[in-house]
């Protein structure tokens, strides 16, 4: 039997929707600032898409475009005006940025309060002690859509294959924090497809298309198919066409986890100004 589809953009309308609420009903300015470095296509797609969202969600984005020859003391200047800006909630850095702009260095020097990409160490340690705070949007966004298709997670298997600080990692503590039993895998890993068999829930976040086939996926599993990839001008994603003839779930590329993404950051964004306001306690404060 094919498998069901789980849809991501419609589940992503209904959280957009209860952030335009959250936001309406804070009483206090929620600011989105973007920062944007260069002409990489992808991200400027990726920026408005954010900016669009926020503006729906009646959140002011604040957006900063620095040309490719950016030098990074100049990055780092903006990114502690940001911080001291009481009309910026959140700030987000498009990634990736150019090479002479070292990406720790911009992610170390936003305010943790402010990280809404939950990339700066501070962030990613509560998430590693079990107290998550600010939390990466895509892990995030993936955890809402398992839970909106009731995927039982409680001693359930699961392989993340990928171990990035921005999915891989944060998606294995998540999954962890839920009581599944975690494998990472990642480009060493031997024999994957034995290991991605195990998986009752397997997400796939590598980047590289036709990476899980239908022989890796155990009948009837939950398939989570982060992966972005341009092929032939479509966008697909890790996922081979026949794992819908194994899966139980999956998300569909377009159209799953990249919705997801964005309405999780919102959701961060509102997160982040409550921390400021101190409606929220952040733990470092
Ligand atoms: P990275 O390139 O940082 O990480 C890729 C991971 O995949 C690495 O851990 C790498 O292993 C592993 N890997 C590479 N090749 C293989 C292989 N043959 N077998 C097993 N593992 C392999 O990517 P990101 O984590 O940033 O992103 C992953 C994908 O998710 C990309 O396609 C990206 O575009 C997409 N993405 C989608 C988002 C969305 O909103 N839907 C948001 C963010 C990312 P190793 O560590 O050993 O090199």
């Amino acid at each position: 039997m094919a498998a069901t589809l789980m849809d991501g953009k419609a589940l992503a309308q209904t959280v957009r929707a209860e952030v335009a609420r959250d936001v309406a009903a804070l009483g206090v300015p929620v600011g989105l600032a973007t920062v944007l470095v260069g002409e990489d296509p992808a991200s400027a797609i990726y920026v408005r898409m954010k900016r669009e969202a926020c503006a729906e969600a009646g959140i002011e984005s604040i957006h900063h475009e620095l040309p490719a020859s950016t030098p990074e003391a100049d990055m780092l200047a903006l990114v502690e005006d940001l911080n001291a800006d009481p009309r910026v909630t959140g700030i987000l850095t498009q990634l990736p940025l150019p090479e002479q702009i070292d990406e720790d260095h911009v992610i170390n020097a936003i305010d943790p309060m402010k990280d809404v990409d939950g990339f700066h160490p501070a962030n990613a340690g509560f998430l590693f002690q079990g107290r998550p705070t600010l939390v990466a949007a895509t892990p995030s966004g993936v955890m809402e859509i398992l839970r909106a298709y009731d995927v039982e997670l409680e001693g359930a298997r699961a392989v993340v294959i990928g171990r990035s600080n921005i999915v891989g990692k944060p998606m294995a503590l998540l999954l962890l924090a839920e009581h599944a039993t975690v494998t990472i895998a990642h480009s060493r890993t031997r024999d994957l497809a034995e290991v991605a068999r195990e998986a009752d829930v397997l997400v796939a976040a590598v980047g590289r298309a036709d990476t899980v086939t239908a022989a890796m996926v155990k009948p009837g599993a939950t398939v989570i198919d982060v992966g972005i990839n341009r092929v032939d001008g479509k966008v697909r994603g890790d996922a081979a066409d026949d794992v819908r003839e194994v899966a139980g779930l999956l998300t569909p590329v377009p159209g799953g986890v990249g919705p997801m993404t964005i309405a999780a950051l919102l959701r961060n964004t509102v997160r982040a100004a409550r921390y400021q306001s101190g409606e929220l306690a952040f733990p470092l404060a």
